[in-house]
């Protein structure tokens, strides 16, 4: 018996990422425990705002160098109610992602079973979306500047811009995560009627990428528009591609049009495998329910799921998933922003009950 064992970095962060974080790495235990050829060696790196406290900075300048040598990175969050939030983010998660050119970051969502999600008309069928998120440049590349401060004559910048080798990648990898689904379908989100240059060279070669990808069905909408469209039409997409700022917005929403900002996963991939990839759940620190034991752990769940899929462990993923789908399925575990009152421990133990009772394979 070949016993595979992946070495997980994990960062919870601050806030409840404290909370999920630890809940995750029970859930990948108890897997790992049902399936005794996978194994899970777990690093803990207590970075975030403590660490700033303590040293000034989120993580240690060598601090890449640390993760390096592991197969994925669990994430929990940055953000804390005493430090300016471009701090926290751009000096942890943003560093990570950035310092590993993890340029997709794929975010997808469904209406789980037994979730009551907002919209009424609509089925889980009608709602199983992929949105593929620009995560290395676009209006998040860090360029800008700020002078005269405090000043009448200050000015500010946050200055976005798309490379041909950063549009290109993403939309290839876009186009490619749509014709591996069973719908074939991509929109391609842009704004390129106000955007006139960097948006309409985006455009033009999603035009050009999708010549490599003839049997995927792809279009384009603009992306104010695209949000009337998920509300209204959600059956008609399935995988969508866009900016880092036009996918960090639309993608809350859709965790929300999902049931909830605390069950949606991420993956922050680098597809060609130089570094390790970083797993996380969509939400952030939550200040307004931290320490209370009422964070949803779903979206880190379903985040390791993510992580045991690309790290090809599709048996092991699928185990979580069904997991998650029972659990969820059941309102008396529903947290409290799905409407319920169950807590973080409660959930987590069982999930870690459902993947006992499928035995061991
Ligand atoms: P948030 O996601 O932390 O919270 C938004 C709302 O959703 C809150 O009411 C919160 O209670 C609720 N919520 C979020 N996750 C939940 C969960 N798992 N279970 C139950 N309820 C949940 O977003 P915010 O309030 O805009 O940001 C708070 C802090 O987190 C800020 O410092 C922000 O910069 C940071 N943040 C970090 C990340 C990240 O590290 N990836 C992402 C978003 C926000
Ligand atoms: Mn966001």
């Amino acid at each position: 018996m070949r016993v595979k064992t992946f070495r997980i970095a994990c960062i919870p962060g601050d806030g409840i990422g404290k909370e999920v974080i630890p809940a995750g790495q029970q859930v990948l235990q108890a897997l790992g425990q049902h399936q005794p050829t996978l194994r899970f060696a777990f690093t803990q790196f207590d970075w975030g705002g403590d660490w700033y406290r303590a040293h000034g900075a989120m993580m240690p300048d060598d601090g890449l160098e640390a993760l390096r040598g592991h197969d994925a990175i669990l994430f929990g969050s940055a953000g804390d109610p005493d430090i300016a939030d471009h701090v926290t983010l751009w000096g942890l998660r943003l560093k990570i992602c950035q310092g590993f050119d993890q340029y997709a970051n794929v975010r997808p969502i469904r209406i789980l079973p037994g979730i009551d999600a907002p919209l009424k008309r609509c089925t889980p069928a009608q709602l199983n979306w992929v949105i593929v998120r620009e995560n290395s440049e676009g209006e998040y590349a860090g360029i800008g500047g700020r002078v005269h401060q405090g000043h009448p004559t200050e000015v500010a910048t946050d200055v976005s811009i798309l490379t041909r080798t950063g549009v290109e990648r993403i939309m290839r990898y876009a186009f490619g995560l749509a014709q591996s689904r069973p719908r074939k379908r991509l929109t391609v989100v842009t704004k390129s009627n106000a955007q006139r240059h960097a948006m309409v060279m985006w455009d033009e070669i999603a035009q050009q990428i999708s010549s490599e990808f003839p049997d995927v069905q792809w279009d384009k909408e603009l992306v104010d528009a695209a949000t009337a469209r998920m509300v209204n039409r959600p059956e008609s997409l399935d995988t969508m591609v866009a900016t880092n700022l036009h996918a960090d917005i639309l993608s809350d929403l859709a965790a929300a049009l999902g049931g909830s900002l605390g069950i949606a996963p991420t993956g922050n991939i680098d597809p060609e495998r130089r570094y390790p990839s970083m797993f996380e759940p969509i939400h952030g620190s939550a200040f307004d329910i931290m320490g209370k034991g009422w964070a949803n752990p779903i979206g880190t769940f379903w985040s390791c799921v993510m992580m045991l899929e690309h790290l090809g462990e599709p048996l092991a993923a699928g185990r979580i998933m069904q997991a998650i789908e029972q659990v969820t399925g059941n309102p008396a575990l529903h947290t409290r922003d799905l409407g319920g009152q169950a807590t973080t421990a409660q959930v987590t133990e069982a999930v870690c009950d459902a993947l006992q009772a499928q035995g061991q394979m």
